[in-house]
């Protein structure tokens, strides 16, 4: 199948291919010519600008991370080092109801959405406006980016505490059409967080019309992960099948104690509806979640590990038990002082963790959040994790398998257009590891650490990291929705 190309970009020799498809892994040279993929083959002899040396190593698609807040971070912290040191190379933006794009300059941000620490001079009034930022100024990652339903509410509505109003359900239903046009590939929402919290099931029908004929997405960070996930899970269907548009659940999870295993439950469920519609599912391989600080007693059940506050910098990292004996206060009233902020929440089961990771279709996700020195681990370890510890360690299913998973199942369930495989004429987003080696460092007592064994990340045909360095290129695309990517 190789062009008769023999002088390349960029050629990668001597690795082991696993090609995305969860086909299995097979010696093959990789050559590269403008940003995209050639050859795959045996190609000695042939000559390039550069050549990396891939010996004893994995040649992978670049990862594709299925659920992030990057929105404002691949513009301000560009260079993306906590996702490219991991093999990352395209970010889902826009995730949990929250979006960088449409703001209003003048309106305040309540949490979740100031996660995305937007400041109000650098605010896009329009989905296009935020696009044309990306295409202006290139992370070093592709993003294709969502619009969220909490951030067009928190832009329409002047009280959040109540459903919306057809009048302004109309004015979001217009936001979400120039979303649309601008290239957004899908609309999120996250009724567990205050702003959406009064949003009902007709609201977020409606608000969503303009999906239809695009075929666009609905993900959603669903109203309840513990006591009521089989209801939510119902209302996430039902809103797919009202629309006849995929939907994509956000990091599975059942939470606290008293719902642990019900996994066996819920992924059998997800399986069975999946015969009927559309359906998709992301995980991050940590039994810790994070979110913004919460007092609600739920989440206050396990250990609470504050990442940020921006009231108490300085409790970043430590427990919230410990704060609140210090303080001499409840557990409550410290959660309430340490508000606005975001914590670390330890609320899941190994097992459930490890069903949902092993459930065929299941992409995986780092919910990782951009902010702050003491960030759950998950922002830099989420894709090593599931190498090293879960599929070569625990040996939870084969590499071809994880690869899979953030890669080629990913790219289809998003429909991001010629990427998620390596394969002659998709783009040239790779990555090359050592599967002996790779592992995630971060923890939570040090989060921020690159992870070991990814010697390289090539992204659009550009070496982006390279032996625990990141060499400066910035060479990342915007990915349109593919039928919005011929007219924009
Ligand atoms: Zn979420």
């Amino acid at each position: 199948m190789n062009t008769p190309v023999t002088h390349y970009d960029l050629l990668i020799q001597g690795g082991t291919v696993i090609d995305g498809t969860k086909a299995p892994r097979f010696n093959a040279d990789v050559g590269i010519v403008n940003g995209r993929i050639v050859a795959i083959g045996q190609l000695a002899g042939h000559t390039a600008d550069n050549t990396l040396d891939a010996t004893g190593r994995i040649v992978a698609p670049g990862f594709i991370d299925s659920h992030t807040h990057d929105d404002q971070a691949v513009l301000s912290q560009a260079q993306m080092p906590f996702k490219v040191s991991q093999g990352v190379t395209t970010v889902v933006a826009g995730n949990c109801g929250i979006s960088a794009a449409p703001l209003r300059v003048d309106m305040d941000l309540p949490m979740p959405l100031s996660l995305l620490e937007t400041p109000a001079e650098g605010r896009f009034t329009t989905f296009a406006a935020y696009l044309d930022a990306l295409r202006a100024t290139p992370s070093s990652v592709n993003v294709a980016a969502m619009v969220g339903h909490s951030t067009l509410r928190a832009v329409v509505m002047s009280d959040l505490d109540r459903p919306a109003t057809d009048a302004e359900i109309s004015a979001m239903q217009a936001l979400v059409e120039e979303a649309m046009q601008a290239g957004a590939i899908g609309l999120s929402t996250g009724t567990f967080y205050p702003p959406a919290v009064k949003a009902t099931t007709e609201e977020i029908i409606e608000v969503g019309r303009p999906l239809t004929s695009r075929k666009a997405l609905y993900v959603t960070h669903m109203r309840d992960e513990s006591d009521r996930v089989m209801e939510s899970l119902e209302e996430t269907f039902q809103i797919g099948r009202a629309l006849d548009i995929p939907v994509v659940v956000s990091h599975h999870k059942v939470q606290n104690t008293r719902n642990f295993g019900k996994t066996k439950v819920t992924l059998p469920f997800i399986k069975e509806a999946m015969q009927h519609q559309c359906i998709g599912l992301d995980c991050y391989p940590y039994t810790a979640g994070s979110t913004m600080i919460r007092t609600d007693r739920g989440m206050m059940e396990g250990r609470v590990l504050i990442a940020s506050s921006v009231p108490h910098p300085e409790c970043a990292g430590r427990d919230l038990k410990d704060i609140a004996a210090e303080w001499g206060v409840s557990g409550e009233e410290a959660a309430q002082r340490l508000q606005p902020g975001s914590a670390i929440y330890f609320m899941m089961d190994e097992d459930d963790v490890q069903r949902i990771l092993a459930f065929d279709d299941t992409m995986i996700g780092s919910d990782g959040i951009p902010v702050g020195e003491k960030p759950h681990p998950r922002l830099w370890g989420t894709f090593p994790r599931v190498l090293g510890h879960y599929s070569r360690d625990v040996g939870l299913f084969p590499l071809e398998t994880a690869v899979w998973k953030m890669t080629g199942l990913t790219a289809r369930n998003f429909g991001l257009h010629e990427r998620g495989a390596l394969k002659p004429g998709y783009h040239a987003d790779v990555v090359i590891f050592n599967a002996a080696t790779v592992r995630d460092t971060a923890n939570y007592e040090t989060p921020t650490q690159p992870a070991e064994g990814i010697d390289a990340v090539i992204v659009n045909g550009a070496v982006t990291w390279q032996n625990g360095v990141h060499s400066g290129v910035q060479n990342g695309q915007v990915i349109l929705r593919k039928d919005a990517a011929a007219t924009v």
